[in-house]
């Protein structure tokens, strides 16, 4: 297919078989994505596309792949879930495609494949790809990125060095594998710009790419190199293993590709937007984006957990973070006087287990809302009587 042809028809899927299939030609093993309820986070889900899944077994995939890997990651993030429709790109539940290369941390290596994969086989205008890299007081210019860039052909207008908060990673102990929490490095993200975004502060260029909400510039990509820790005085000391992993936030990217509004537009989405005339909710209608937008995050994560075998609603850990999706999402229908029951069979009409989960918990919530709603009405009658 033509990148123009590309651009109208590729979806999470196609994009990240693209991605995949790419670094296969460059001698890139393509591992399978992790379980979203991985042992290296036991009281939650898997976060990122990172090493911590791999780690465990790290010198057994590194003999087996001569240390170059890539793989495709569901990710879940249970932190995010407030930020979920407060801009066009935020999902809790998303997927990662990731290459890692242990051993090697040449901007070369990376960099060169990255813009040939966006430019050429994705066919996204260069013009509209803006990329940031560290320019830090304390660590420093990260000069091989910036250099690599250059060569590449991007222009130094749209080349934005940051400081540390924005571009230099720290691992974080996360879980019980994640060793020692003190890996660190540069990392350089591509932004895809989206002029038709109307926002003051970005177009006069007084924010930088990802410090803005708006939405104009969506981050697309970002590549990390591992080349040293932190040590207890917060020195960077070298490490013995350099590495430099390489990630695509494949909803983000479907987004710009086929120029959708919202990354809850893309196509694992399609399907229940035009289910939505169906239950009642016109685009006209009482419901805001930002409700519709909650609702398919939240019901779609709380399907893809359960297919990987989360556990139904309850108190505690996993269980909590399950009823959180779902109490959250059915407040938003019932508040909108959707049809709940109508629409969660519809969503999870071939995942039986997540609709007898959501079902029982449908039951345990409207029970709650109709207590609370009784309380609330006693409360005023007295509150009419005493005056
Ligand atoms: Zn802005």
């Amino acid at each position: 297919m033509t990148p123009e042809q590309n651009r109208n028809t590729m979806d999470c899927d196609a994009i990240s078989e693209a991605f995949l299939s790419l670094h296969a030609q460059d001698g890139f093993s393509r591992l399978p994505p992790s379980s979203l309820l991985h042992d290296s986070v036991p009281m939650s889900f898997v976060m990122s596309a990172g090493l911590i899944q791999v780690e465990n077994d790290l010198e057994k995939i590194v003999e087996q792949t001569g240390g170059k890997f890539a793989f495709t990651q569901p990710c879940f993030r249970h932190f995010d879930m407030k930020q979920v429709g407060t801009d066009p790109t935020r999902l809790s539940l998303f997927h990662m495609s990731a290459a890692f290369h242990i051993g090697c941390s040449e901007r070369e290596t990376v960099l060169p494949r990255l813009w040939h994969f966006l430019t050429d086989v994705l066919g996204l205008e260069k013009e509209r790809l803006w990329v940031t890299y560290l320019d830090d007081g304390e660590f420093g210019r990260d000069e091989a990125s910036y250099r690599c860039w250059r060569e590449l052909g991007v222009d130094t207008s749209r080349l934005v060095g940051l400081d540390q908060e924005h571009c230099f990673w720290r691992q974080r102990s996360t879980g019980q594998i994640a060793s020692d929490g003190k890996k660190c490095g540069p990392h350089t993200e591509v932004f895809y710009e989206r002029p038709e975004v109307v926002c003051a502060a970005c177009e006069n260029r007084e924010k930088a790419p990802g410090t803005c909400r708006c939405g104009r510039f969506v981050e697309i990509s970002n590549s990390l190199f591992i080349e040293n820790y932190i040590g207890d005085d917060g020195k960077l000391i070298p490490a013995e293993t350099v590495f430099a992993e390489c990630v695509l936030g494949l909803e983000r990217v479907e987004m710009v590709l086929r120029e959708l509004p919202s990354v809850y537009h893309a196509h694992r989405f399609s399907t229940w937007q035009e289910q939505l005339s169906d239950i009642g909710v016109t685009s006209a209608g009482y419901t805001t984006q930002k409700d519709i937008h909650t609702i398919f995050d939240h019901l779609y994560a709380f399907l893809k957990l359960t297919a990987d075998g989360a556990p139904a609603p309850g108190k505690g850990g996993r269980k909590y973070i399950m009823r959180k999706l779902a109490r959250e999402a059915m407040e938003r229908t019932e508040d909108n006087h959707w049809d709940t029951l109508k629409f969660l069979a519809l969503v999870a009409s071939d995942q039986p287990t997540a609709l007898e989960h959501l079902l029982e918990e449908y039951q345990r919530f409207i029970k709650n809302r109709r207590t609370q709603t009784q309380q609330k009405s006693n409360k005023q009658h007295r509150m009419v009587k005493t005056i």
